[in-house]
Protein backbone atom coordinates (compact mmCIF):
# COMPACT_ATOMS: atom_id res chain seq x y z
CA UNK A 1 0.00 0.00 0.00
CA UNK A 2 2.59 2.34 0.79
CA UNK A 3 3.67 1.82 -2.89
CA UNK A 4 0.43 2.81 -4.41
CA UNK A 5 1.51 6.39 -2.75
CA UNK A 6 4.63 6.16 -3.90
CA UNK A 7 3.74 5.73 -7.54
CA UNK A 8 1.30 8.25 -7.34
CA UNK A 9 4.24 10.51 -6.56
CA UNK A 10 3.73 11.26 -3.07
CA UNK A 11 6.28 10.61 -0.55
CA UNK A 12 5.24 7.65 2.16
CA UNK A 13 7.12 7.25 5.42
CA UNK A 14 5.91 3.63 7.77
CA UNK A 15 6.04 6.22 11.38
CA UNK A 16 5.20 5.91 14.77
CA UNK A 17 5.17 2.81 16.93
CA UNK A 18 5.59 0.67 14.40
CA UNK A 19 9.20 1.53 13.46
CA UNK A 20 10.19 1.53 16.86
CA UNK A 21 9.11 -1.63 17.36
CA UNK A 22 10.86 -3.06 14.26
CA UNK A 23 14.13 -1.69 15.58
CA UNK A 24 13.44 -3.05 18.75
CA UNK A 25 12.58 -6.90 17.37
CA UNK A 26 8.66 -6.56 18.38
CA UNK A 27 6.20 -7.35 16.63
CA UNK A 28 4.04 -3.83 15.74
CA UNK A 29 0.46 -3.78 16.97
CA UNK A 30 -0.36 -1.98 13.79
CA UNK A 31 1.03 -0.30 11.67
CA UNK A 32 1.06 3.81 11.03
CA UNK A 33 1.61 5.31 7.62
CA UNK A 34 2.37 9.23 7.02
CA UNK A 35 2.74 11.29 3.69
CA UNK A 36 2.56 14.16 1.95
CA UNK A 37 -0.88 13.76 0.39
CA UNK A 38 -3.91 15.18 1.38
CA UNK A 39 -6.60 12.97 2.88
CA UNK A 40 -8.89 13.18 -0.02
CA UNK A 41 -5.48 12.64 -1.89
CA UNK A 42 -5.44 9.49 -0.34
CA UNK A 43 -9.16 8.22 -0.69
CA UNK A 44 -9.34 8.50 -4.21
CA UNK A 45 -5.93 6.23 -4.23
CA UNK A 46 -7.47 3.70 -2.31
CA UNK A 47 -11.14 2.05 -2.78
CA UNK A 48 -10.86 0.36 0.71
CA UNK A 49 -10.47 3.78 2.77
CA UNK A 50 -12.41 6.16 5.25
CA UNK A 51 -11.44 9.64 6.20
CA UNK A 52 -12.30 9.92 10.15
CA UNK A 53 -11.23 12.89 11.64
CA UNK A 54 -11.28 13.77 15.54
CA UNK A 55 -9.15 15.40 16.44
CA UNK A 56 -7.21 15.55 13.12
CA UNK A 57 -7.91 14.45 10.21
CA UNK A 58 -7.11 10.53 9.20
CA UNK A 59 -7.31 8.32 6.19
CA UNK A 60 -8.03 4.46 7.17
CA UNK A 61 -7.26 1.99 4.84
CA UNK A 62 -9.02 -1.15 5.47
CA UNK A 63 -7.53 -4.83 4.68
CA UNK A 64 -9.67 -7.19 5.80
CA UNK A 65 -9.56 -6.62 9.42
CA UNK A 66 -6.49 -4.89 9.39
CA UNK A 67 -6.56 -0.69 9.57
CA UNK A 68 -3.95 1.72 8.57
CA UNK A 69 -3.58 4.85 9.34
CA UNK A 70 -2.56 7.33 6.81
CA UNK A 71 -2.15 10.57 8.17
CA UNK A 72 -1.04 13.74 6.13
CA UNK A 73 2.00 15.32 7.16
CA UNK A 74 1.33 18.08 9.75
CA UNK A 75 2.59 21.49 10.55
CA UNK A 76 4.93 21.84 13.52
CA UNK A 77 3.50 22.12 16.90
CA UNK A 78 6.17 24.02 18.65
CA UNK A 79 8.31 25.41 15.42
CA UNK A 80 11.72 24.95 16.37
CA UNK A 81 13.38 27.28 14.07
CA UNK A 82 13.01 31.17 14.43
CA UNK A 83 9.91 32.33 13.81
CA UNK A 84 9.70 33.44 9.90
CA UNK A 85 6.89 34.44 7.74
CA UNK A 86 5.51 30.96 7.30
CA UNK A 87 5.55 30.27 10.79
CA UNK A 88 3.30 33.14 11.62
CA UNK A 89 0.32 31.45 9.60
CA UNK A 90 0.62 28.28 11.11
CA UNK A 91 0.76 29.63 14.80
CA UNK A 92 -2.52 32.41 13.85
CA UNK A 93 -4.20 28.78 12.82
CA UNK A 94 -3.73 26.94 15.99
CA UNK A 95 -5.87 27.32 19.02
CA UNK A 96 -4.93 26.78 22.49
CA UNK A 97 -5.95 27.04 25.93
CA UNK A 98 -4.35 28.89 28.80
CA UNK A 99 -2.75 26.07 30.05
CA UNK A 100 -1.41 25.83 26.74
CA UNK A 101 -2.70 22.91 26.07
CA UNK A 102 -3.82 22.39 21.72
CA UNK A 103 -7.56 22.62 21.14
CA UNK A 104 -7.50 22.37 17.42
CA UNK A 105 -4.61 22.19 15.05
CA UNK A 106 -5.15 21.27 11.10
CA UNK A 107 -2.14 22.61 9.69
CA UNK A 108 -0.57 20.50 6.75
CA UNK A 109 3.15 20.58 6.17
CA UNK A 110 6.36 18.68 5.81
CA UNK A 111 8.15 15.93 7.47
CA UNK A 112 10.08 17.98 8.76
CA UNK A 113 7.39 20.21 10.58
CA UNK A 114 5.43 16.38 11.13
CA UNK A 115 8.79 15.10 13.35
CA UNK A 116 8.60 18.15 15.95
CA UNK A 117 4.79 17.33 16.69
CA UNK A 118 5.14 13.62 17.34
CA UNK A 119 5.57 13.19 21.37
CA UNK A 120 8.67 10.77 21.91
CA UNK A 121 12.20 10.79 20.11
CA UNK A 122 11.44 6.70 19.65
CA UNK A 123 8.12 7.31 18.24
CA UNK A 124 9.42 10.00 15.89
CA UNK A 125 11.21 7.83 13.40
CA UNK A 126 10.02 7.92 9.66
CA UNK A 127 11.06 4.53 7.18
CA UNK A 128 11.23 5.77 3.76
CA UNK A 129 9.79 2.98 1.27
CA UNK A 130 11.03 4.72 -1.20
CA UNK A 131 14.50 4.28 -0.56
CA UNK A 132 14.47 1.79 2.81
CA UNK A 133 16.20 4.48 4.79
CA UNK A 134 15.21 5.63 8.09
CA UNK A 135 15.07 9.47 8.77
CA UNK A 136 15.84 10.74 12.05
CA UNK A 137 15.45 13.93 13.22
CA UNK A 138 15.68 13.88 16.90
CA UNK A 139 18.21 11.50 17.85
CA UNK A 140 15.09 8.78 17.87
CA UNK A 141 17.37 5.72 17.07
CA UNK A 142 19.99 6.39 19.48
CA UNK A 143 17.35 6.81 22.85
CA UNK A 144 15.86 3.21 21.08
CA UNK A 145 19.06 1.79 21.48
CA UNK A 146 19.53 3.11 24.95
CA UNK A 147 15.85 2.70 26.06
CA UNK A 148 15.24 5.78 26.90
CA UNK A 149 11.73 7.57 27.04
CA UNK A 150 12.59 11.15 25.80
CA UNK A 151 10.08 13.42 25.01
CA UNK A 152 10.60 16.20 21.47
CA UNK A 153 11.29 19.62 22.31
CA UNK A 154 10.79 21.26 25.78
CA UNK A 155 9.08 18.66 27.80
CA UNK A 156 6.95 20.91 30.11
CA UNK A 157 5.57 22.57 26.73
CA UNK A 158 4.67 19.16 25.57
CA UNK A 159 2.74 18.05 28.63
CA UNK A 160 0.72 21.37 28.56
CA UNK A 161 0.05 20.82 25.05
CA UNK A 162 -0.95 17.35 25.36
CA UNK A 163 -1.09 16.41 29.57
CA UNK A 164 -2.31 12.60 27.92
CA UNK A 165 1.00 12.35 26.91
CA UNK A 166 2.08 11.91 30.84
CA UNK A 167 0.13 8.64 30.44
CA UNK A 168 1.51 7.65 27.22
CA UNK A 169 4.87 8.14 28.75
CA UNK A 170 3.79 5.83 31.40
CA UNK A 171 2.39 2.98 28.93
CA UNK A 172 5.63 3.00 26.36
CA UNK A 173 8.17 2.79 29.57
CA UNK A 174 6.51 0.02 31.17
CA UNK A 175 5.79 -1.79 27.28
CA UNK A 176 9.14 -1.05 26.50
CA UNK A 177 10.58 -1.50 29.16
CA UNK A 178 12.52 1.73 28.54
CA UNK A 179 13.93 4.19 32.04
CA UNK A 180 12.94 8.19 31.96
CA UNK A 181 14.99 10.58 30.36
CA UNK A 182 15.43 12.62 33.71
CA UNK A 183 13.90 15.71 31.83
CA UNK A 184 10.82 14.18 30.68
CA UNK A 185 9.88 12.81 33.67
CA UNK A 186 10.67 15.99 36.00
CA UNK A 187 7.66 18.04 34.67
CA UNK A 188 5.25 15.49 35.63
CA UNK A 189 4.79 16.05 39.64
CA UNK A 190 3.89 19.09 38.70
CA UNK A 191 2.08 18.89 35.63
CA UNK A 192 0.11 16.01 36.87
CA UNK A 193 -3.24 17.49 37.73
CA UNK A 194 -3.62 18.76 34.26
CA UNK A 195 -4.95 15.27 33.37
CA UNK A 196 -8.22 17.07 35.14
CA UNK A 197 -9.04 18.84 31.72
CA UNK A 198 -8.64 15.99 29.53
CA UNK A 199 -12.37 14.76 28.16
CA UNK A 200 -13.10 11.92 30.07
CA UNK A 201 -13.63 10.05 26.70
CA UNK A 202 -10.12 10.42 25.45
CA UNK A 203 -8.98 8.99 29.12
CA UNK A 204 -11.09 5.97 28.82
CA UNK A 205 -9.63 5.36 25.60
CA UNK A 206 -6.37 5.83 26.64
CA UNK A 207 -7.00 3.69 29.66
CA UNK A 208 -8.00 0.85 27.76
CA UNK A 209 -4.77 1.14 25.97
CA UNK A 210 -2.71 1.31 28.96
CA UNK A 211 -4.37 -1.66 30.83
CA UNK A 212 -5.91 -3.90 27.91
CA UNK A 213 -2.78 -3.34 25.63
CA UNK A 214 -1.00 -6.55 27.21
CA UNK A 215 1.35 -4.44 29.94
CA UNK A 216 -1.44 -3.66 32.15
CA UNK A 217 0.25 -4.80 35.16
CA UNK A 218 3.95 -3.19 34.54
CA UNK A 219 1.95 0.08 33.24
CA UNK A 220 -0.02 0.60 37.07
CA UNK A 221 3.25 0.19 38.70
CA UNK A 222 4.50 3.23 36.30
CA UNK A 223 0.96 5.59 37.04
CA UNK A 224 2.21 4.75 40.80
CA UNK A 225 5.34 5.95 40.28
CA UNK A 226 4.85 8.75 38.21
CA UNK A 227 2.09 9.77 40.41
CA UNK A 228 -0.23 9.68 37.70
CA UNK A 229 -2.91 7.13 39.06
CA UNK A 230 -4.55 9.72 41.55
CA UNK A 231 -5.80 11.57 38.39
CA UNK A 232 -7.01 8.58 36.20
CA UNK A 233 -8.20 6.09 39.30
CA UNK A 234 -8.90 8.44 42.26
CA UNK A 235 -10.25 5.99 44.56
CA UNK A 236 -7.89 2.67 43.14
CA UNK A 237 -5.11 4.67 43.72
CA UNK A 238 -6.26 5.93 47.52
CA UNK A 239 -7.08 2.38 48.10
CA UNK A 240 -3.51 1.17 46.80
CA UNK A 241 -1.60 3.52 49.13
CA UNK A 242 -3.69 3.03 52.13
CA UNK A 243 -2.74 -1.09 52.31
CA UNK A 244 -0.12 -1.56 49.84
CA UNK A 245 0.06 -5.12 49.81
CA UNK A 246 -3.35 -5.61 51.23
CA UNK A 247 -5.79 -8.25 49.58
CA UNK A 248 -7.49 -5.19 47.26
CA UNK A 249 -3.87 -4.24 45.99
CA UNK A 250 -2.95 -8.19 45.24
CA UNK A 251 -6.49 -8.87 43.40
CA UNK A 252 -5.75 -5.41 41.31
CA UNK A 253 -2.32 -7.32 40.98
CA UNK A 254 -3.42 -10.92 40.12
CA UNK A 255 -6.55 -9.28 37.83
CA UNK A 256 -4.18 -7.69 35.92
CA UNK A 257 -1.52 -9.72 35.11
CA UNK A 258 -4.34 -11.83 34.37
CA UNK A 259 -5.19 -9.96 31.97
CA UNK A 260 -1.74 -9.12 30.07
CA UNK A 261 -1.48 -12.99 30.38
CA UNK A 262 -5.28 -13.33 28.03
CA UNK A 263 -3.85 -10.73 25.92
CA UNK A 264 -0.78 -12.37 25.45
CA UNK A 265 -2.45 -15.75 24.21
CA UNK A 266 -4.80 -13.38 22.03
CA UNK A 267 -7.88 -14.26 24.39
CA UNK A 268 -10.74 -11.82 24.41
CA UNK A 269 -10.35 -9.21 26.93
CA UNK A 270 -13.02 -6.73 27.95
CA UNK A 271 -13.39 -3.29 29.64
CA UNK A 272 -15.96 -4.62 32.09
CA UNK A 273 -14.06 -7.06 33.89
CA UNK A 274 -10.61 -4.30 33.73
CA UNK A 275 -12.54 -2.06 35.95
CA UNK A 276 -14.25 -4.37 38.29
CA UNK A 277 -10.54 -4.84 39.51
CA UNK A 278 -9.58 -1.21 39.41
CA UNK A 279 -12.20 -0.41 41.28
CA UNK A 280 -13.14 -3.78 43.22
CA UNK A 281 -10.95 -2.52 46.58
CA UNK A 282 -12.86 0.89 46.96
CA UNK A 283 -16.28 -0.61 46.16
CA UNK A 284 -15.44 -3.13 48.62
CA UNK A 285 -14.12 -0.87 51.75
CA UNK A 286 -17.68 0.63 51.05
CA UNK A 287 -19.92 -1.72 50.68
CA UNK A 288 -18.35 -3.22 53.61
CA UNK A 289 -18.61 0.43 55.88
CA UNK A 290 -22.44 -0.11 53.86
CA UNK A 291 -22.83 -2.87 56.05
CA UNK A 292 -21.79 -1.41 59.07
CA UNK A 293 -23.58 0.68 59.15
CA UNK A 294 -26.51 -1.25 59.00
CA UNK A 295 -27.20 -1.59 55.29
CA UNK A 296 -28.43 -5.12 53.99
CA UNK A 297 -25.82 -6.98 51.93
CA UNK A 298 -27.30 -6.68 48.87
CA UNK A 299 -28.24 -2.64 48.97
CA UNK A 300 -24.71 -2.43 50.63
CA UNK A 301 -22.99 -3.56 47.42
CA UNK A 302 -25.50 -2.01 44.55
CA UNK A 303 -25.07 1.10 46.76
CA UNK A 304 -21.38 1.22 47.27
CA UNK A 305 -20.89 -0.05 43.33
CA UNK A 306 -23.10 3.17 42.31
CA UNK A 307 -21.39 5.53 44.32
CA UNK A 308 -17.93 4.34 43.19
CA UNK A 309 -18.57 4.20 39.04
CA UNK A 310 -20.40 7.42 39.38
CA UNK A 311 -17.58 9.19 40.82
CA UNK A 312 -15.10 7.23 38.18
CA UNK A 313 -17.45 8.42 35.39
CA UNK A 314 -16.89 11.43 35.81
CA UNK A 315 -13.22 11.50 35.04
CA UNK A 316 -12.55 8.26 32.90
CA UNK A 317 -16.03 8.14 30.89
CA UNK A 318 -16.54 4.51 30.92
CA UNK A 319 -19.67 3.45 28.56
CA UNK A 320 -22.83 2.05 30.17
CA UNK A 321 -22.75 -1.07 28.19
CA UNK A 322 -19.56 -2.10 30.48
CA UNK A 323 -20.51 -0.36 33.77
CA UNK A 324 -24.13 -2.46 33.63
CA UNK A 325 -22.65 -5.74 33.41
CA UNK A 326 -19.71 -4.48 35.95
CA UNK A 327 -22.47 -3.54 38.40
CA UNK A 328 -24.27 -7.09 37.57
CA UNK A 329 -21.00 -8.79 38.06
CA UNK A 330 -20.29 -7.13 41.66
CA UNK A 331 -23.25 -7.26 42.92
CA UNK A 332 -23.54 -11.64 42.60
CA UNK A 333 -20.28 -11.65 44.54
CA UNK A 334 -21.57 -12.08 47.75
CA UNK A 335 -23.83 -14.96 46.27
CA UNK A 336 -20.97 -17.41 46.12
CA UNK A 337 -20.44 -17.04 49.84
CA UNK A 338 -23.90 -18.77 50.24
CA UNK A 339 -23.72 -22.36 48.70
CA UNK A 340 -26.72 -23.51 50.06
CA UNK A 341 -30.10 -23.10 49.21
CA UNK A 342 -31.98 -23.18 46.19
CA UNK A 343 -30.50 -19.61 44.88
CA UNK A 344 -27.24 -20.81 44.84
CA UNK A 345 -28.05 -23.20 42.16
CA UNK A 346 -29.97 -20.27 40.43
CA UNK A 347 -26.84 -18.57 40.20
CA UNK A 348 -25.35 -21.22 37.61
CA UNK A 349 -28.20 -19.88 35.45
CA UNK A 350 -27.91 -16.29 35.79
CA UNK A 351 -26.29 -14.57 32.26
CA UNK A 352 -23.55 -12.62 34.17
CA UNK A 353 -22.35 -16.33 35.93
CA UNK A 354 -19.69 -16.62 34.00
CA UNK A 355 -17.86 -13.13 34.18
CA UNK A 356 -19.38 -13.22 37.95
CA UNK A 357 -17.12 -16.56 39.14
CA UNK A 358 -14.55 -15.69 37.01
CA UNK A 359 -14.01 -12.84 39.26
CA UNK A 360 -15.20 -14.69 42.16
CA UNK A 361 -11.62 -16.91 41.39
CA UNK A 362 -9.60 -13.99 41.43
CA UNK A 363 -10.68 -12.93 44.70
CA UNK A 364 -10.34 -16.28 46.18
CA UNK A 365 -6.44 -16.30 44.40
CA UNK A 366 -5.95 -12.94 46.39
CA UNK A 367 -7.36 -14.87 49.62
CA UNK A 368 -10.47 -13.09 49.92
CA UNK A 369 -12.74 -16.15 50.22
CA UNK A 370 -11.30 -19.45 51.07
CA UNK A 371 -10.01 -21.84 48.24
CA UNK A 372 -12.94 -24.46 48.47
CA UNK A 373 -15.71 -22.08 47.97
CA UNK A 374 -14.20 -21.26 44.52
CA UNK A 375 -13.33 -25.05 44.32
CA UNK A 376 -16.88 -25.98 45.11
CA UNK A 377 -18.15 -23.56 42.02
CA UNK A 378 -15.73 -24.76 39.76
CA UNK A 379 -16.42 -28.55 40.51
CA UNK A 380 -20.84 -27.86 40.59
CA UNK A 381 -20.20 -26.68 37.13
CA UNK A 382 -19.40 -29.87 36.06
CA UNK A 383 -21.96 -32.34 37.44
CA UNK A 384 -25.23 -32.90 36.00
CA UNK A 385 -28.40 -31.48 37.39
CA UNK A 386 -29.50 -34.26 39.86
CA UNK A 387 -25.86 -34.33 41.78
CA UNK A 388 -25.77 -30.60 41.92
CA UNK A 389 -28.70 -30.50 44.21
CA UNK A 390 -26.84 -33.37 46.21
CA UNK A 391 -24.00 -31.67 46.75
CA UNK A 392 -26.42 -28.37 47.70
CA UNK A 393 -27.52 -31.12 50.07
CA UNK A 394 -24.11 -32.56 51.76
CA UNK A 395 -23.36 -28.66 52.31
CA UNK A 396 -24.49 -29.86 55.95
CA UNK A 397 -23.45 -28.54 59.32
CA UNK A 398 -19.98 -30.45 59.35
CA UNK A 399 -19.58 -28.84 55.58
CA UNK A 400 -15.46 -27.97 56.67
CA UNK A 401 -15.25 -31.53 56.94
CA UNK A 402 -13.86 -33.17 53.52
CA UNK A 403 -16.75 -34.93 51.89
CA UNK A 404 -15.02 -38.35 51.45
CA UNK A 405 -17.52 -39.45 48.78
CA UNK A 406 -16.73 -36.58 46.46
CA UNK A 407 -17.11 -38.92 42.89
CA UNK A 408 -14.33 -37.51 41.23
CA UNK A 409 -11.32 -36.34 42.53
CA UNK A 410 -10.80 -33.44 40.33
CA UNK A 411 -10.52 -30.35 42.23
CA UNK A 412 -8.73 -27.68 41.34
CA UNK A 413 -6.99 -25.47 44.32
CA UNK A 414 -8.30 -27.70 46.65
CA UNK A 415 -5.35 -27.71 48.75
CA UNK A 416 -4.79 -23.85 48.59
CA UNK A 417 -4.76 -22.31 52.22
CA UNK A 418 -8.13 -22.76 53.66
CA UNK A 419 -9.62 -19.94 56.11
CA UNK A 420 -12.94 -21.11 56.68
CA UNK A 421 -14.07 -19.91 60.18
CA UNK A 422 -15.35 -22.25 63.15
CA UNK A 423 -19.69 -22.55 61.51
CA UNK A 424 -19.46 -22.32 58.08
CA UNK A 425 -20.20 -18.77 56.18
CA UNK A 426 -23.11 -17.07 55.94
CA UNK A 427 -27.18 -18.52 56.42
CA UNK A 428 -27.98 -21.35 58.27
CA UNK A 429 -26.74 -24.52 57.21
CA UNK A 430 -30.07 -26.19 56.65
CA UNK A 431 -30.10 -28.76 54.05
CA UNK A 432 -33.19 -26.64 52.18
CA UNK A 433 -33.00 -27.92 48.22
P1 LIG B 1 1.31 1.64 19.68
O1 LIG B 1 0.48 1.67 18.42
O2 LIG B 1 2.33 0.59 19.74
O3 LIG B 1 0.49 1.77 20.93
P2 LIG B 1 2.29 4.12 18.66
O4 LIG B 1 3.60 4.81 18.98
O5 LIG B 1 2.05 3.70 17.25
O6 LIG B 1 2.19 2.95 19.68
P3 LIG B 1 -0.14 5.60 18.44
O7 LIG B 1 -1.05 6.05 19.54
O8 LIG B 1 -0.61 4.57 17.47
O9 LIG B 1 1.19 5.11 19.15
O10 LIG B 1 0.32 6.90 17.68
C1 LIG B 1 1.11 6.87 16.49
C2 LIG B 1 2.16 7.97 16.51
O11 LIG B 1 1.52 9.24 16.54
C3 LIG B 1 3.04 7.93 17.77
O12 LIG B 1 4.14 7.11 17.61
C4 LIG B 1 3.44 9.39 17.90
O13 LIG B 1 4.51 9.68 17.06
C5 LIG B 1 2.22 10.13 17.41
N1 LIG B 1 1.33 10.52 18.49
C6 LIG B 1 0.23 9.84 18.94
N2 LIG B 1 -0.37 10.48 19.94
C7 LIG B 1 0.36 11.59 20.17
C8 LIG B 1 0.26 12.67 21.10
N3 LIG B 1 -0.72 12.72 22.01
N4 LIG B 1 1.19 13.64 21.03
C9 LIG B 1 2.17 13.59 20.11
N5 LIG B 1 2.32 12.62 19.22
C10 LIG B 1 1.44 11.61 19.24
MG1 LIG C 1 0.24 2.79 16.46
Amino acid sequence: MLYRLKDAGFQAFLVGGSVRDLLLGIRPKDFDVATDALPEEVRRLFRNCRLIGRRFRLAHVHYGDEIIEVATFRAAAAPPEVDDEDHREIDDARVSDDSGRILRDNVYGAIDGDVWRRDFTCNALYYNIADFSVWDYVNGAEDVHARVMRLIGDPELRYREDPVRMLRAARFAAKLGFTMHPDTRAPMDELAPLLAGVPAARLFDESTKIFLGGHGLASLERLVDFGLLPHLLPDTAEELSRDPAGPAAKLLRLGLAGTDARVAADRAVTPTFLFAVLLFGPIQRLALANIEAGASESHAWSDATDEVLSTQVRRVAIPKRFTLPLRELLVLQPRFDRRDGRRSLALLQHPRFRAAYDFMLLRAEAGMIPAEVAAWWTEIQTLPADERHERVAQLAPAEGAEPGEAPDGDRPRRRRRRRRRPGGGGGSDAPSA
